[in-house]
């Protein structure tokens, strides 16, 4: 084993990307981590941490911290076209009566990434405002190329940088080969809570397949508005010119009454859209040399899924726990990181399709069948869930890297 301390360097700075310079810096390596933006992205939407991310959570003790920070799901309204009520559920009710909220957490994306930037950011170097350029691999590692900063060698480069990731893009080639498009899109920006929810979520149902939510995750002044579609044939459109992802998205949504029009006013002055497709990212393998991908970028499972950051957790701690195992032999690392956790992203990669007709349905006897049946099957899901959680820990399914890795 050789006694220099590998550097490895990580792109992408949300989730994946700082879960696993946290565990690599534990078990003994050199992480560097390039991030595109200027700082960590703030804001954006609630995502989940459950279960075995819950424990990777635990294990880097920044539990206590990601409960304090939580949103709340609270109640879930179901209104019509003229926001009539239809329906609601407690769904906060449900998941305390099952316990399940001991190991979930529903937290805003970018309060999960600043609290794993500060619980990392003394110990590993991360480079802003930069991206990788070009890489060129040999026998001593890899040299990379950077927009701004100087070139540089690293031993191991870790896409960790999203759906359209830049290094799958440079290893791997073209997207179009891995996305699997579900035939939804979504877009997503921040409002004033100018309907005055406090911990709700309005569900508006206009038109068969287009979904309009409001929410108000924390009860206070602010407020998001996630618009989903079915949209069969994939939009065509520049992934940076937000401009014209709002004439689309007003376009699109101009038939709808109530509250939308007044959202669609409110989307021309947010200071945060998010405009994707609803996409899987599927290869057949995610490592190439001393190249491997983490999270969204090798993985995705789809936002409707509600796994995007649990599995990017997991995947880091993985990762890292089977490099610290054999660090001299990255690849077999990697062999291992993918043969153990592949069937597990595959398994949530399935519930895509069932989950989004159900909950973007296509036609008016859809809509009716999810809005009454919805606060059901919620109860037939979660209770069973949290059942099953407490019989079967899930800490006993994750192995335990801390005491078994080599000490570099
Ligand atoms: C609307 C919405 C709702 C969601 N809801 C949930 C949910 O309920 N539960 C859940 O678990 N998941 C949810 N997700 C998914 C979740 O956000 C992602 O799966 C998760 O954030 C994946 O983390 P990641 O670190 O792999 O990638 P990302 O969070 O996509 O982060 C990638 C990072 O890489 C950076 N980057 C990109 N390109 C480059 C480059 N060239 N160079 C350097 N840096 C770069 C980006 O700026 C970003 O910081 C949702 C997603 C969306 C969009």
């Amino acid at each position: 084993m050789s006694n220099t301390k590998k550097q490895v360097l990580i792109s992408g700075a949300s989730v994946a990307g700082p879960t696993l310079a946290y565990w690599l810096k534990r078990f003994g390596f050199e992480p560097t981590v390039v991030e595109r933006a200027p700082q960590i992205r703030a804001g954006g939407y609630p995502i989940d941490v459950r279960y075995e991310a819950a424990e990777v959570a635990m294990r880097m003790g920044i539990w206590p911290r990601l409960q304090r920070e939580q949103t709340t799901l609270g109640k879930l309204v179901f209104v019509g076209a003229h926001h009539q009520p239809i329906n609601e559920v407690n769904v906060q009710g449900l998941t305390k009566s099952t316990e399940l909220e001991r190991f979930w957490v529903e937290i805003m994306r970018g309060d999960l990434a600043c609290v794993l930037y500060e619980q990392t950011k003394d110990d590993v170097e991360y480079i802003f405002s930069d991206s990788i350029q070009t890489f060129t691999e040999s026998e001593e590692g890899v040299e990379i190329t950077f927009e701004h900063t100087s070139p540089r060698r690293f031993d191991l480069v870790v896409g960790a940088d999203g759906l359209h990731s830049q290094v799958r893009a440079l290893a791997f080639g073209d997207e179009a080969q891995f996305e699997h498009y579900s035939s939804y899109q979504v877009s997503v920006f921040g409002i004033d809570n100018y309907l005055k929810l406090d911990r709700a979520t309005i569900l508006v149902n206009g038109v068969p397949g287009k979904q309009v939510y409001v929410r108000s995750p924390k009860g206070d002044g602010v407020a998001g508005a996630m618009f989903i579609w079915k949209q069969p044939q994939k939009l065509r459109y520049d992934r940076h010119n937000r401009e014209e992802q709002k004439r689309l998205l007003a376009s699109i949504f101009a038939d709808q009454q109530w509250e939308v029009p007044k959202l669609l006013e409110q989307l021309q002055t947010t200071p945060d859209l998010y405009f994707d497709s609803v996409s899987q990212i599927r290869m057949e393998t995610w490592h190439r040399g001393r190249i491997v991908l983490l999270g969204d970028a090798a993985y995705c499972p789809a936002l409707l899924t509600g796994y995007g950051s649990t599995l990017a957790m997991i995947g880091a701690y993985i990762l890292a726990g089977e490099l610290s195992a054999t660090p001299d032999d990255c690849r077999a690392a990697f062999q291992r990181y993918e043969q153990a956790f592949k069937p597990y992203v595959e398994k949530e990669q399935k519930k895509l399709q069932s989950g989004a007709d159900f909950l973007i349905p296509g036609t008016p006897l859809g809509l009716w069948a999810r809005n009454h049946l919805a606060p059901m099957l919620a109860r037939a899901v979660l209770v069973p869930e949290g059942i099953v959680r407490r019989l079967h820990p899930w800490s006993s399914m994750l192995k335990s890297y801390e005491n078994t890795q080599t000490v570099l």
